[in-house]
């Protein structure tokens, strides 16, 4: 069975996690306004800036279809800005920026400050064998996670970096910058079980 996937394609590293969700078998549909939302079997936020994104959902008349079809149950799955933008609570957040606010998370922004802004790293990931070698581009990190949130990826020092709440993936890295497939797979997964 092959589905439909979305990425939201307002701004960021979309043609990356196009690609990536290809690599694993999925039909991609660059999705840019809410009608186009309405069709998709999953969705990907990616990374980019979560400032100019939360502003481009509002001018292009997304916010309220986003969040109709997240709260019914559409599986998503948001990697660095897109975590950000899934968050319920946002710290170093810039004014007039507005979360979507359905992952029961406290995220902060470019947790890991100017000295190591961009990095590449080893991570392990529950429900996945094997270290994933993934990228962190000013990346934020999950300060607190609520009720309902498995973690699923943590550094060595113990700070969260990838989550999950029922249909909502969240990871700080970017699994589409160094090819690293099973992310999106695990995605898919996530997908297929809704359609059964
Ligand atoms: N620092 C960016 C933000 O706050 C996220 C960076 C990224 O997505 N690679 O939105």
């Amino acid at each position: 069975m092959s589905f439909l996937i979305g990425v939201l394609a307002l701004q960021g590293d979309v043609r990356e996690h196009s690609n990536a969700l290809r690599g694993v078998g999925a039909e991609v549909l660059e999705v840019r306004n809410a009608e186009e939302l309405s069709r998709v079997d999953g969705l990907v936020i990616p990374g980019g800036e979560s400032t100019t994104m939360s502003k481009l959902i509002d001018i292009f008349n997304m916010r309220q279809e986003l969040e109709n079809r997240i709260e019914s149950g559409l599986p998503v799955f948001g990697t660095c800005a897109g975590m950000i933008m899934l968050a319920s609570d946002v710290l170093d957040s810039a004014s007039g920026q507005k979360s979507l606010g359905k992952l029961n998370v406290t995220v902060r922004r470019n947790a890991f400050g100017s000295q190591l802004d961009s990095f590449e790293k080893d991570v392990m990931f529950e429900g996945i064998e094997g270290p994933l070698h993934v990228a962190f581009i000013r990346a934020p990190v999950v300060e607190s996670a609520g009720t309902g949130v498995e973690i699923l990826a943590r550094l060595e020092d113990g700070r969260i970096v990838a989550v999950r709440q029922g249909n909502l993936l969240a990871t700080s890295f970017h699994p589409e910058i160094t090819g690293e497939p099973r992310v999106h797979k695990y995605f898919l997964g996530m997908v297929a079980e809704t359609k059964v």
